[in-house]
């Protein structure tokens, strides 16, 4: 008996459920896609649990008449185009006629609707996949579509779905992108009845771009445009030095559909090149306008990619109006800077410092991978065997809670560590008693003569540790040092950092944290914790919110964990930042006070130890 059957129109829709709908985001995108073509002035998204109980787009554009209802839920129906040659001439976000049946198959879906020209509106409920009857019902002008209870009907699906916080934060993503290519549209985003976003029509982009992203932002940006062979592109970009952690503040649109293409991406990485640090990225709103028939917009299922038909000219036009627009490179070209000579400018040092407090820098762009190399060459390892033996355990160098914090002050790890590292039992490197000296390489590495040799420790790294420590103490219900601000400080956050900061709120306070709503997105910092190093009027703690905004699709870590992670590593002492002796010796003496003072909070060794014997039998002493 042949075993092949053609499956039931129920599960095939279910199947094919799955190209399009993804989680609740992903529902908002394609209800909004409708709205906007139905030429909505005016879109009310309600979620219930960050969309997983509910998402409900209402808007106020031309609706539909009742007899449309059942066929809009119909796999492959659609009002946008007719026949295959209509692809080539599409002006609406949607032309596949898929989301709705697709939405219908996982959900428990309703759509209301009602024509300018009807006084009343229709109401059409659809469970599992049936259509009931189409009723009639008062509605205001428009349409509003509500799916409900997502993925109820395949568990397998539902499994996948993440907490109510970050299905919200990633529909909020959506909606922003959406808002930026509309400013006059007004928007209204709600969650468990409460306003995440309420956005009223702007009159420009660079208007409803600070109403998102924050007004700060908005000031480092310049406009621009450049037209050539009917291919048009515009909008907002940041000036150097301004940059981003990563690109998530690259809103990209091709004929008015928010893509994420590899073309326009390199375009704009091309023209940054040498304009921004490393791992800075740009905040760009880019409007790409071309003839429908100059790209291929029917590639991808949810329609986020697209194919371009002649990249190079797209590529040599956004790089021209970037380049117009963020004028002169302002930072120094990495590249052209001479390199520091190794023998001459790290090793001489060494021997003729003697012992003065700290000897100049050399001018080297990279003290990091330079400091790397002096270990290198003196031991012919990136990392001595012994510490990746006392680092064991931890690999992957992922921050989890149980593999850096030992539970109930067992400090085993740390004195196998020690036992390691330095060959005497003690858990602190012999100092080598009046003869201790410090040196600071670099700005970044300190350097301290020991009995026996000498440790190199990674002056971040240490003190990211030290904050590591005190930040779990913190959160643990010890009381937190505190530094209260002389002035204290309004800080305009983002509509992502506000997510951030409402969700992260009481952890904040309990590592010393003061900081209270200020009207609208505005937040007021009245103290900080005392240990900070840094705090950067604010940028400090706006780049921890960034941080967790943006954390959330790459790690599963969970909140409190993310917000130790980037608390201790922004407000500690960077590289770069020159210390004194007294600082040196502070921060060795806190180093050692820790629980694990040999790794970061990532795994990674605070310190290298070069014995006398190793020197001696490199030298050929021995
Ligand atoms: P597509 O958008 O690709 O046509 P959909 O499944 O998203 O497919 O929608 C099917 C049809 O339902 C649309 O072509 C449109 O005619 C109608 N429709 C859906 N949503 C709306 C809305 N908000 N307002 C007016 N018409 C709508
Ligand atoms: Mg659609």
């Amino acid at each position: 008996m042949g075993r092949i059957v053609c499956l039931d129109s129920n599960t095939v829709n279910k199947i094919a459920a799955g190209e399009v709908v993804e989680r609740p985001a992903s529902v908002a995108k394609e209800l909004l896609d409708n709205a906007l073509d139905a030429r909505a002035t005016r879109i009310t998204i309600t979620l219930e649990q960050g969309g997983r109980g509910l998402v409900q787009v209402s808007d106020d554009g031309t609706g539909m008449p009742p007899e449309d209802l059942p066929l809009a839920v119909q796999r492959h129906a659609t009002s946008k185009l007719q026949v295959i040659e209509d692809l080539l001439r599409v002006d609406t976000l949607g032309f596949r006629g898929e989301a709705l049946a697709a939405i219908a198959a996982v959900s428990r879906l309703s759509i209301t609707s009602r024509e300018t020209s009807s006084d009343v509106g229709h109401r059409l409920e659809i469970v599992d996949g049936k259509c009931g009857p189409v009723r009639p019902v008062a509605a205001p002008v428009g349409t509003s579509v509500a799916a409900a209870a997502l993925f109820h009907n395949t568990p397998a699906r539902r499994e996948f779905l993440r907490s109510p916080q970050v299905e919200r934060r990633a529909i909020l993503d959506v909606v922003t992108t959406y808002a930026l290519a509309h400013p006059q549209l007004r928007l209204l985003l709600r969650d468990d009845g409460r306003d995440l976003l309420d956005l009223r029509p702007a009159a420009t982009l660079r208007e409803r771009a600070a109403a998102l992203l924050g007004r700060p932002v908005v000031t480092h940006l310049a406009d621009f445009g450049a037209e050539r062979d009917a291919v048009r592109v515009e909008g907002l970009a940041g000036k150097p030095p301004f940059g981003h952690r990563n690109r998530s503040q690259q809103f990209v649109f091709v004929n008015g559909r928010p893509v994420r293409d590899r073309t326009i991406s390199f375009a704009i990485a091309h023209a940054y090149r040498h304009a921004l640090d490393h791992e800075r990225y740009p905040v760009v709103v880019l409007f790409l306008s071309l003839p429908p028939d100059h790209v291929d917009v029917n590639v991808h299922p949810t329609k986020r990619e697209v194919r371009f038909r002649d990249e190079r000219l797209l590529h040599s036009v956004v790089v021209r109006a970037l380049r117009d627009a963020i004028g002169p490179l302002q930072t120094t070209d990495l590249e052209t800077l001479p390199r520091p000579e190794r023998t001459a400018s790290i090793l001489k040092p060494w021997s003729e410092a003697g012992p003065s407090e700290t000897y100049p820098a050399p001018p080297a762009p990279c003290a990091h991978a330079d400091g790397v190399r002096l270990a290198e060459a003196l031991l012919g390892t990136t990392a001595p065997p012994s510490l990746e033996a006392a680092t064991a355990g931890r690999a992957g160098g992922r921050a989890t809670e149980e593999a850096v914090v030992p539970a109930g002050g067992d400090t085993s790890g740390a004195a196998t560590g020690a036992t390691l590292l330095f060959e005497s039992p003690a858990r602190r490197p012999e100092l080598a008693g009046d003869e201790t000296l410090y040196w600071q390489m670099h700005n970044a590495y300190v350097l301290i003569q020991i009995k026996n040799g000498i440790v190199v420790v990674d002056q971040h790294a240490a003190h990211e540790r030290i904050l590591y420590d005190r930040a779990v103490a913190a959160l643990e219900g010890r009381r937190p040092s505190l530094q209260r601000l002389l002035f204290p400080i309004p800080l305009e956050l983002s509509v992502g950092q506000y997510a951030a900061y409402e969700e992260s709120r009481e952890l904040f306070e309990r590592l010393g944290f003061q900081v209270r709503p200020f009207g609208g997105r505005s937040v007021l910092v009245e103290e900080i914790p005392g240990e900070m190093a840094r705090w950067d009027e604010g940028a400090v703690l706006l780049g921890i919110l960034d941080d967790l905004a943006e954390n959330r699709e790459r790690e599963r870590l969970p909140l409190r964990d993310q917000v130790l992670a980037s608390y201790s590593c922004r407000a500690a002492i960077m590289q770069g930042k020159r210390l004194t002796v007294v600082e040196m010796r502070a921060l060795m003496d806190q180093l050692f006070a820790t629980a694990r003072p040999y790794t970061c909070p990532h795994g990674r060794p605070t310190l290298l130890r070069i014995g006398l014997d190793d020197l001696d039998r490199r030298f050929g002493r021995t």
